[in-house]
């Protein structure tokens, strides 16, 4: 990489390698299993201007077409959608025919609750497979993917947004010009854009260096979204801390009146990323070196359960999770199977370490004696529900932000 992918320095630093990694989203048929695998290196930068932490994008655009993350299938994110729609129509929507479009709609869940409230909504997103889901709920998608070209004719055709969301989309996209560029169009003149996405600092301060991975191309930062959204005359006036994917943010941005001056949240937030070591080098050596610990104890754990006779399955096939088994090096010979509850993803097998994935009914069909949890930033919401598991004495391993059993 030469320039950071926000604000445009060429103050990167290279601090941490992973390897060679298979896209982490790219779960395998069984007969896909004996098919070589493409693999790209995972060379994590950060830029020393902005704090935007940064992987090459090197993933061919057409693999969005068919994505398999749905946030429906968890109870957390049904929650969290919910209060975002509350948060869109008390604080955002003034008109009652306002329109709110949401760019990388997934399954429509999210406008699905503003309809519910009788608001106009219209979604896009690229996946073909999850726009029909979305429709299914009566959500009207556009199958396509969001450019500037795009961004007029739904303009010509809907009028302008009094709200465009996106969430979880912006930190996967590799090339965020053209995307800001329609999202200025898409604006009306009062008009709020607000995104949701993982914060940098809870990557680097809770060790989750699982969060960097092909699909997750940055790890944001306030002052990345400052100063790249400025480059397009849009300012962040708002920005809200949130518990969902391992601490996330919500930044409201709106159409600036030129060169305006950050107002008192805004500048905390910058001030608190900066004190925090942000735009520092030796904040990621830190990192660094704890990540690589992480991941020793981590092993010496699982050797130690396997030495002890003991099953081992993981709980959760995440994408995040196929960074941390690649990286770990974590394959069916510690892990038998993996559990999830995405039935879009049964009986496949984890991209790179070629893992089965299998339903829930596993756990009671054939449990193991301990679960590594993969998906360790749901690990409350997991661990509750299988309470009954852990009753008749399985534990759950969690790797991070520091390795332990419970
Ligand atoms: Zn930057």
């Amino acid at each position: 990489m030469t320039e950071c992918r926000t604000c445009k320095s060429q103050r990167l630093y290279l601090f941490l390698e992973l390897g060679d990694h298979p896209l982490a989203n790219g779960f395998l048929r069984a007969d896909q299993l004996a098919e070589p695998e493409a693999r790209f290196p995972l060379d994590v930068h950060v830029c020393l201007d902005c704090g935007l932490i940064q992987v090459a994008d090197q993933v061919p655009a057409e693999y969005f077409r068919h994505y398999v993350y749905i946030p429906s299938a968890s109870d957390v994110m049904q929650e969290h959608f919910a209060r975002l729609a509350e948060v869109i129509r008390d604080r955002l929507l003034g008109a009652p025919d306002a329109l709110t479009i949401d760019i990388g709609c997934n399954d429509g869940l999210l406008l699905s609750f503003l309809q519910r409230d009788g608001a106009r909504t219209l979604g896009i997103d690229p996946a073909s497979n999850i726009a029909e889901l979305a429709r299914e709920r009566g959500v009207e998608v556009v199958n396509e993917y969001f450019t500037p070209e795009l961004a007029r004719a739904v303009r010509a055709e809907h009028g302008p947004a009094a709200v465009v969301v996106t969430t979880n989309t912006f930190h996967h996209i590799g090339d965020l010009d053209p995307f800001t560029l329609g999202v200025a169009e898409l604006l009306a003149d009062d008009g709020v854009f607000v995104v949701e996405v993982p914060h940098a600092l809870e990557l680097v301060e809770q060790n989750e260096f699982d969060g960097v991975y092909h699909e997750h191309v940055s790890q944001h930062t306030v002052k990345s979204f400052v100063d790249h959204l400025r480059l397009f005359g849009l300012e962040v006036f708002d920005v809200e801390r949130l518990d969902v994917h391992g601490g996330s943010m919500r930044v409201f941005a709106r159409k600036s009146a030129n060169g305006q001056e950050p107002g008192p949240v805004v500048r905390e937030w910058l001030a608190e990323e900066d004190e925090r070591g942000l735009f520092r080098a030796e904040t990621y050596d830190r990192f660094r070196e704890r990540v690589e610990r992480n991941r020793d104890e981590t092993l010496r754990i699982l050797a130690e359960l396997k030495q002890n006779g003991r099953r081992v399955a993981g709980y959760g096939a995440s994408a995040r999770g196929n960074t941390l088994l690649n990286y770990y090096d974590i394959g069916p010979d510690t892990l038998e199977y993996i559990v999830d509850r995405n039935p879009l993803k049964h009986g496949l097998f984890s991209p790179g370490m070629h893992i089965p994935v299998v339903g829930t009914e596993r756990l009671e069909d054939d449990p193991p004696d301990d679960l590594l949890l993969v998906a360790w930033n749901f690990a409350d919401e997991i661990m509750r529900q299988l309470d009954g598991f852990h009753r008749r004495g399985g534990r759950f391993i969690l790797p991070i932000p520091e390795p332990r059993i419970a």
